[in-house]
């Protein structure tokens, strides 16, 4: 077993002053550690017929693809405002200044599949919120959400009640 906390680096001041970026390319730069992420979220989703794994742009897209191949999912990309070309629905969420929009195509799957989230982080929760939105305007069911990180510290999975989350590795503080 890897001890995969000792594989993510932190960056300081990160986009910008004050913030402790999780830098997850030293996770994914040891091939151990990358297949040990993906097996410990398949361990947890097997047989639970999953249609389809949606990830979120761009690190989201690292585990969840990997993840759909292995489940034999479909991958549906959640992508930033403008990235994807056919018709969309789309769901805003609050940064700390202003908003940021996110979008799926609508034609992603069909009503009541059984959908799995993928994010590689739940900080704040603010956008997992907007994914969530956009699944249940595709009437998806939402089997469970995983995240790599959680920093339980910001309080995200407040906001996820509900639903079932999980998390890899968890930070209580900074
Ligand atoms: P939030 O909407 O606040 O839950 O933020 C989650 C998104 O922002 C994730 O998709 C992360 O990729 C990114 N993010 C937020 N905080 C951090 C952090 N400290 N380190 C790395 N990524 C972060």
């Amino acid at each position: 077993m890897v001890d995969l906390k000792s594989t993510i680096r932190d960056v300081q001041d990160f986009p910008k002053k004050g913030i402790v970026f999780k830098d997850i390319t030293t996770l994914i730069n040891d091939g151990e550690a990358f297949r040990e992420v993906i097996d410990e979220f398949y361990k947890r989703c097997k047989g639970k017929e999953i249609d389809a794994v949606v990830s979120i742009e761009s690190r989201g897209f690292i585990f969840g693809a990997a993840l759909a191949y292995k489940l034999g999912a479909a991958v549906i990309p959640v992508r930033k405002k403008g990235k994807l070309p056919h018709e969309t629905f789309n769901a805003s969420y609050e940064l700390e200044y202003g908003t940021d929009t996110l979008e799926v195509h609508r034609d992603a799957f069909k009503a009541g599949e059984k959908v799995l989230i993928v994010d590689d982080l739940l900080a704040t929760g603010g956008t997992i919120k907007a994914v969530i939105d956009l699944v249940k305007k595709l009437k998806g069911e939402i089997v469970e959400i995983f995240f790599l990180i959680e920093l339980e510290f910001l309080k995200g999975r407040d906001k996820l009640k509900g639903y079932p989350v999980f998390s890899l590795i968890k930070y209580d503080k900074e």
